[in-house]
């Protein structure tokens, strides 16, 4: 069922597009449902005016790596283990809520059951539940035993990971995610060794090529980082060049990974600032610095989910990245939004302009100047409908 709502518009505040390095005052603008975003003067007398004086209004904020199956406590193995489907479905919807009403629009889910995340989607898209747009991955492509592997995606062999795309591909994801080394949070993984072979790799990258889906791959060590580079995926998660003594990057693979085009979605939360171990901070900075410095392509994400990263943990993250690159706040932002939209083949929004979806954010202060206005949310509006209002 479609609804038809009520068109909105904003006065007052001020505005940032998504692109621009300053954001600008005196907006006055609309936002419609299926329309999307049109500036300046063309309300109409059914709008309902929304007084935004004293915020900034933002493009809604893409988080690229999320987990809305974890519940972002210790304890998080013992809970999915124990739950039934049923009731993992629902704490999802629940999480994915609290993702939208904390200003994120857009969520990329790299890792839950197939039929879950699928679900929860059209759920979402139908509206029968709030939740934000989602792109899924379903369980992530892993060897048996590999990292994740209780998520479902167990698969070996050439035969089995093509035949694994190909279920992903029925079951309706929109990426295709692998698991190219161990992780912390699967006993028994490496994290700094490959666990698949570079054909598997390429296997995996053609099929899903030739089904017109994109491959992100997870990697730590830099042995999976190498063989996911020659197998030519699409975007890396991660991509912590992790040793047993912190981060240490790889200039010749961090060029390589630039001259391929092959995105870097690094997974910083706010987590990273609490732990503040002088050595392994100014490690994973040099890293984060080497990136942007070898113009990679690099999006914001949190893999939030997991333990201490909450799932509305992003504008806390966002902090957080721009003060291991050396970012400013707009360079900041637009890792959340222009770029993530740019980098996720969403080109209907990150960005405010005619046309854009209405995928809008309202903070209190002027993110532009400080990062933290990001985290006093006063409205949420997803596609035109406003989803949350904080009065
Ligand atoms: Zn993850």
């Amino acid at each position: 069922m479609k609804a038809i709502l009520q068109p909105l518009e904003l006065r007052g505040g001020r505005l940032w597009d998504g692109i621009a390095d300053t954001s600008r005052e005196g907006s006055v603008f609309t936002a419609i449902s299926d329309v999307g975003v049109t500036l300046a003067g063309t309300a109409s007398p059914e709008s309902r005016i929304l007084d935004v004086s004293g915020c900034t209004i933002i493009p809604g904020l893409i988080e690229a790596h999320a987990h809305l199956c974890f519940n972002a406590h210790t304890d998080w193995r013992e809970v999915y283990d124990s739950e039934t489907y049923e009731t993992l479905l629902l704490r999802m919807a629940g999480s994915a809520n609290q993702m939208l009403v904390s200003g994120i629009t857009t969520v990329r889910d790299l890792g839950a059951p197939t039929k879950l995340a699928v679900a929860l989607r059209e759920a979402i898209r139908a509206r029968l539940v709030s939740g934000p747009n989602l792109l899924v991955a379903g369980a992530p492509i892993t060897p048996t035993g590999g990292h994740c592997w209780f998520l479902g995606g167990e698969t070996d062999g050439l035969e089995g990971v093509q035949l694994a795309v190909r279920e992903r591909k029925k079951a309706g994801v929109d990426w295709i995610k692998v698991m190219a080394t161990g992780g912390n949070m699967t006993p028994g993984t490496n994290v700094f060794a490959a666990q698949y072979s570079v054909e598997e790799l390429r296997a995996i990258v053609a099929e899903a090529h030739r089904l017109e889906l994109k491959v992100t791959a997870h990697a730590h060590g830099i042995e999976g980082i190498k063989s996911v580079v020659d197998a030519n995926v699409d975007m890396i998660e991660h991509c912590s060049f992790q040793t047993p003594d912190g981060p240490v990057k790889d200039d010749e693979v961090i060029l390589a990974i630039a001259r391929s085009g092959i995105a870097v979605s690094p997974t910083i939360n706010g987590a990273f600032a609490k732990e503040r171990n002088e050595a392994r901070w100014h490690m994973r900075k040099t890293l984060m610095k080497s990136f942007f410095d070898a113009r990679c392509d690099v999006l914001m994400s949190t893999d939030c989910g997991i333990p201490d990263t909450p799932h509305e943990n992003l504008a806390q993250a966002l902090i957080v990245i721009s003060d291991l690159a050396e970012l400013s706040p707009v360079e900041t932002m637009k890792l959340a939004t222009s770029l993530s939209a740019k980098l996720l083949d969403l080109p209907d929004r990150g960005t405010i302009e005619p046309g854009q979806r209405a995928d809008l954010l309202i903070v209190e202060g002027d993110p532009t100047q400080d990062l933290k206005s990001l985290q006093h949310v006063r409205i949420v509006i997803l596609n035109g409908e406003l989803v949350s209002e904080v009065k």
